[in-house]
């Protein structure tokens, strides 16, 4: 007889949606139905099922071909690389948990590697305007129970977050919310006319990559103050309006996403756009969320600046912590040749890099951590498969409004195969030993290539 388990979380995007319902059979091994995830959320469940699931360590041959391996051959490499590799790249950690990230960190700090997640090509630049200028926030929940003006500026979460509008944002009826999405303005800033702002209020269409003027254009009409007859595209009519909507809130929220973030501007939209949300607190309460991407990616900034200060970008070949984006982030270490192995866990560089940093990446000895197949995997030259987080083993996971969530196990692994915590234990334990006999000038990576 199937059972059901409840309370599940989704562990696919950053809105960590933790009311799903798994459905698996009586011997816990076998998902047969996931309920109330959207599309995305529920594929990953059923992914994790898959007929040609790869379940061992794979080595690549000198003819591209994979041979497979054991997990204690793999931990060996993978240990043999990082020890003896003069300066590693430790990439990733978003679709992990926390528990592995800190594993993880520990091996970095041994090795004297640098840590980076995926917020190098995403939201990284939110995080250095956070530290320039604080920001003014609140979680999911009170969104839900108080927000009446929710704007989404540069991000499209009716495909990236599908449930947030649902669960959080626009549809639900909240404690002081109780009309739902009608009693909610919804205002949505993007260049293109995305399914989101199909669905809102107000959409203001700019130019693409001029959302600093746009912001900037706000602050000036919170003020009353006149403006050019047309700021990024956007006639003043409609700026003027868009500023009395948010003046008028009773309680106001800005998303923002990657139209924002990786544009030109960068951190300084962010900053622009936090500057917003203070200057709106003159006159209601407002807060600023971003939409972050992976399920982890945020538990991934909170483990590094507890254990190191920093959010990403940590360099730790020194000895010490340093953390300074555009010369410590991955795509400035691998365009430099500063690196001399990569080890990826939780994340897809090779889908998401620049071309010129897959190749480098393909060139080095590197690890791949991941139980799926993708584009990093097929350039590593070793790719060790693992059991899902938040299906085949919990652990915590931080939500988008950095609110802390223990995922479940609903299913077993596959027979024999490791989890990520597990695998990162057993490689730290390895690297202290090689560390510990190591001779000053010990073996390059190259060394170790056909280890
Ligand atoms: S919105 Fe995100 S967290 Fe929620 S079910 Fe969909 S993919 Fe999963």
């Amino acid at each position: 007889m199937a059972k059901t388990v409840t309370d599940v979380i989704c562990p696919f995007c950053g809105t960590l949606c933790d009311d799903l319902e798994v459905q698996v059979s009586d011997d816990g091994t076998k998902i047969l139905e996931v309920y109330n995830a959207c599309a995305i959320g529920a594929e990953k469940f059923l992914h994790s099922q898959a007929k040609d699931r790869i379940t061992r360590p794979r080595m690549q041959q000198e003819d591209g071909s994979y041979k497979e391996v054991s997990y204690d051959d793999a931990i060996e490499y993978t240990a043999q690389m990082l020890a003896n590799a003069k300066k590693p790249l430790m990439y990733g950690w978003s679709s992990t948990s926390c528990e592995a990230q800190s594993v993880g960190h520990e091996i970095a700090e041994t090795v004297g590697g640098v840590v980076d997640n995926t917020a190098t090509v995403c939201h990284g630049s939110s995080l250095i305007a956070i530290q320039d200028v604080g920001i003014p926030s609140c979680t999911l929940g009170e969104i839900k129970n108080r927000a009446d003006v929710v704007i989404f500026w540069g991000c499209n979460p009716s495909h990236a977050h599908p449930r947030h509008l649902s669960r959080y944002s626009i549809f639900p009826r909240g404690f002081f919310t109780g009309k739902g999405h009608k009693g909610r303005k919804m205002i949505v800033v993007d260049p293109r006319n995305t399914d989101t702002m199909k669905m809102a209020d107000m959409g203001l269409q700019l130019e693409q990559g001029r959302d600093y003027e746009l912001l900037s254009a706000l602050r000036v009409a919170f003020r009353g103050e006149d403006l050019p007859d047309v700021v990024a595209g956007i006639p003043k009519e409609r700026i003027f309006e868009a500023a009395e909507v948010m003046k008028n809130a009773r309680f106001g929220v800005i998303f923002f996403g990657m139209g924002v973030t990786q544009t030109l501007g960068k951190n300084h939209n962010i900053d622009e756009a936090i500057m917003v949300t203070k200057d709106l607190n003159e006159f209601t309460k407002f807060s600023i969320i971003a939409m972050r991407g992976h399920y982890n990616v945020t538990g991934s900034g909170a483990v590094l600046g507890w254990q190191f200060g920093f959010p990403f970008a940590t360099d730790l070949s020194r000895g010490f912590a340093r953390y300074n984006p555009g010369e410590t982030t991955s795509n400035d270490l691998l365009r430099r040749g500063e690196v001399d192995a990569v080890f990826v866990l939780g994340s897809d560089p090779g889908a998401h890099f620049p071309i010129s940093s897959v190749r480098k990446i393909a060139r080095l000895p590197s690890v791949a951590v991941d139980p799926h197949i993708t584009p990093t995997t097929e350039i590593s030259k070793l790719h060790v498969p693992v059991a899902f987080v938040g299906v085949e083993v919990g652990g915590c996971c931080y939500r988008m409004d950095n609110v802390p969530i223990e995922s479940r196990k609903v299913v077993e692994p596959p027979e024999g195969m490791m989890t990520d915590a597990e695998f990162l234990t057993r490689v730290r334990d390895r690297v202290g030993e090689l560390k510990a006999k190591a001779p000053v000038g010990s073996p390059s990576t190259a060394q170790v290539q056909g280890a």
